[in-house]
């Protein structure tokens, strides 16, 4: 669904509320050219004390962390920042959302040296269902393994939610769209799994749960940490620090990705090997996690930010 068949109508930008029509920036602006911008999606879940933003500190505290390598200072604490959001929430009457910062290199000059160019920083924040569909919390997603592979961390910061990473995001999504899958799996430039294109990749094998490390050229996404720990906390042991290699998806005994905007969707086929439908682990975790960020329990609720 577009924009445009959505209710909404105004975003933050540099500081202010304006038209959902006058958030522009020029052409010319130096992150629409060489991707130099950093970003976040966050989801703010409908709860019986009204809508919650979830794990918005480390979502903040990975903006700026992503905005580091770049030199791109962004002049707005986090807590201006969480308050703009709310603010958004609040005036545009939503319940639930998906929200997106962005900071990015804007207008001045386009030598590769942003040194000139101003930060721009915006917030909007729409109606977004699950990434890759209701259907596919339940009944799982078909993937592709990608012939992209990811960029090494030596290559670029791969841990950092820079926007020019994601051409390689939308090359191995595509690709396997291309070819009737839901989704990619991308492996890193070893040849071993590294994640999807928007999402981290569980494995479970014998009763226990692995996950690729943060060596592995993964992003180290916000609901990767609060599975791991939800997983955990329900007595699993996870192998958070995982090498997971090409052939091990085959022998999995469940796969599932986890991300802001997929939440948690089992992996039912990878290529034509079938891994069958959601599986009971994968399940349990699941439904844990909608338990948590839905509210219907009282833990974890330092995670959450009531608009
Ligand atoms: N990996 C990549 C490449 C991503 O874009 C995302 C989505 N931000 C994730 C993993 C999952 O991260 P998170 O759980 O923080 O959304």
């Amino acid at each position: 669904m577009g924009f445009d068949e959505m209710d909404v109508d105004t975003i933050w930008k540099d500081g202010e509320f304006v038209d959902w029509e006058d958030a522009q920036v020029h052409v010319l602006s130096h992150g629409l050219h060489y991707g130099s911008g950093v970003f976040e999606g966050i989801r703010c879940y409908d709860t019986e004390e009204g809508p919650a933003i979830f794990r918005w500190d480390e979502h903040a505290d990975r903006l700026y962390q992503s905005a580091k390598p770049y030199e791109l200072e962004i002049d707005y604490e986090s807590e201006e920042l969480e308050e703009a959001t709310a603010e958004l929430i609040r005036r545009q009457g939503l319940e639930e959302c998906y929200i997106r910062p962005i900071a990015f290199f804007g207008y001045d000059s386009l030598g590769v040296s942003p040194k000139d160019c101003p930060t721009v920083v915006a917030i909007a924040v729409w109606p977004w269902g699950t990434y890759l569909g209701e259907d596919a919390l339940e009944n799982g997603v078909e993937v592709k393994v990608s012939s992209w592979r990811k960029h090494a961390s030596s290559q670029i910061p791969t841990n950092a939610k820079t926007t020019g990473l994601y051409v390689n995001s939308m090359l191995a999504g595509e690709e396997a769209r291309r070819h009737g899958y839901v989704e990619a799996i991308v492996l890193n430039k070893e040849g071993n799994v590294a994640e999807g294109p928007g999402e981290n990749l569980f494995l479970v094998r014998d009763g226990e749960i692995y996950t690729p490390g943060l060596a592995e050229s993964i992003l180290d996404g916000i609901t990767r940490q609060s599975v791991i720990t939800i997983a955990r906390d329900l007595g699993y042991t996870v192998h958070d620090q995982a090498t997971i290699s090409r052939g091990e998806l085959n022998t999995a005994d469940e796969l599932f990705f986890t991300g802001t905007a997929a939440e948690v969707t089992p992996i039912k086929r990878v290529d034509n090997v079938t891994i069958g439908e959601r599986g009971p682990i994968t399940e349990e975790i699941q439904s844990r996690f909608f338990d948590v960020v839905e509210r219907r329990t009282d833990e974890y609720d330092d995670w959450f930010t009531y608009v």
